[in-house]
């Protein structure tokens, strides 16, 4: 098990730097890289998802490229244009309801975003639950005018979404809502979303994702923890199994990073990642790396969670 650092370039989750450890199998390297708050439960689907990687394998791809978002963050509406018309990628998805802003600051934004992206890019909105079901409701309805493609997670719960979806003709997107593999069936059961955003690592690996995918029947939508290319990856071959993948995933988010472990990291190129598997490159590596003690012991208590082989050697 080796153990990176890496510095993000703007503050996310209340952290300044992403850490995790990389494990290497005889299927590659896989990443486990839970956020500091989860505990050893919530800890074993990560550890999962590293076990599959580095010991198993993934999928067959159905398909060689992943068309991707660029994000834009609660940035004012120049730098919004500029970091659209730098990012090359036909979909931005605007961050919106930011603490300390306007609603006006949003529509700012987001029309400069439309401008930037033009009549035929994709715009999509993430709440990250910052709304409540009214103020959700009147502000995707005016944000509508540049015409979006969906709205995410307007709102913290799933009876909540449930009624703006119904409030809106926008489609509603679910992210915060899945976080476990049931999750996706109660927001079916739930009627509450039209698009699932789903992440690797938390639901245990590329093949329970897609077992996810196929159950909750809702277009899916892949996005990253913020990893560095070796869990990206995952992410990537999730995206290129998926049978349909209407929308572009949220898969570009190298860019938060100031470095990567790879020589050849997964960046995007004209708005698409390349489906491929980079390999970690030991002096890029080093450059990051810090002591394994502490990830060792927090995926040792993650096994004790996780069903099936381990994938730490306890002992000395
Ligand atoms: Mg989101």
């Amino acid at each position: 098990m080796r153990v990176y650092s890496i510095p993000m370039r703007t503050r996310f989750r209340g952290v300044t730097r992403r850490e995790g450890a990389l494990i290497q199998g005889p299927a590659g390297w896989g990443e486990f890289s839970p956020f500091a708050e989860y505990g050893p439960a919530e800890c074993a689907r990560w550890l999962a998802a590293a076990r599959e990687a580095a010991y198993d394998g993934w999928p067959a791809p159905v398909r060689g490229r992943i068309p991707v978002n660029v994000t834009i963050p609660a940035v004012g509406p120049d730098r919004a244009f500029e970091m659209v018309k730098e990012s090359g990628c036909r979909t931005a998805k605007v961050k919106v309801a930011e603490r300390g802003q306007r609603d006006a600051d949003d529509m700012a934004r987001v029309e400069a975003v439309r401008a930037a992206i033009g009549p035929d890019g994709r715009i999509r909105i993430d709440v990250n639950g910052g709304w409540d079901v009214d103020h959700a409701a009147r502000m995707i309805r005016s944000l509508d005018r540049w015409e979006l493609e969906y709205a995410e997670q307007p709102c913290a719960t799933l009876e909540e979404l449930a009624r703006v979806r119904r409030m809106v003709d926008v489609p509603v997107a679910a992210d915060e809502s899945i976080r476990r593999a049931e999750d996706p069936l109660k927001v079916r059961a739930a009627d509450a979303a039209d698009v699932a955003v789903l992440k690797v690592q938390p639901l245990g690996g590329v093949a329970a994702a897609l077992r996810v995918a196929e159950a909750c029947g809702l277009p899916v939508v892949v996005s990253s923890a913020v990893e560095t290319s070796v869990g990206l990856a995952a992410g990537v071959a999730l995206a290129a199994a998926l049978p349909e993948l209407p929308y572009a995933c949220g898969l570009a988010t190298l860019s938060l990073l100031e470095g990567d472990v790879a020589g050849d990291p997964l960046r995007p190129v004209a708005g698409e990642i390349e489906v491929r598997r980079p390999v970690v490159d030991e002096e890029a590596l080093r450059r990051w790396e810090v002591p394994a003690a502490g990830w060792r012991r927090r995926a040792l208590a993650a096994q004790e969670h996780m069903d099936g082989p381990p994938v730490i050697e306890v002992g000395p």
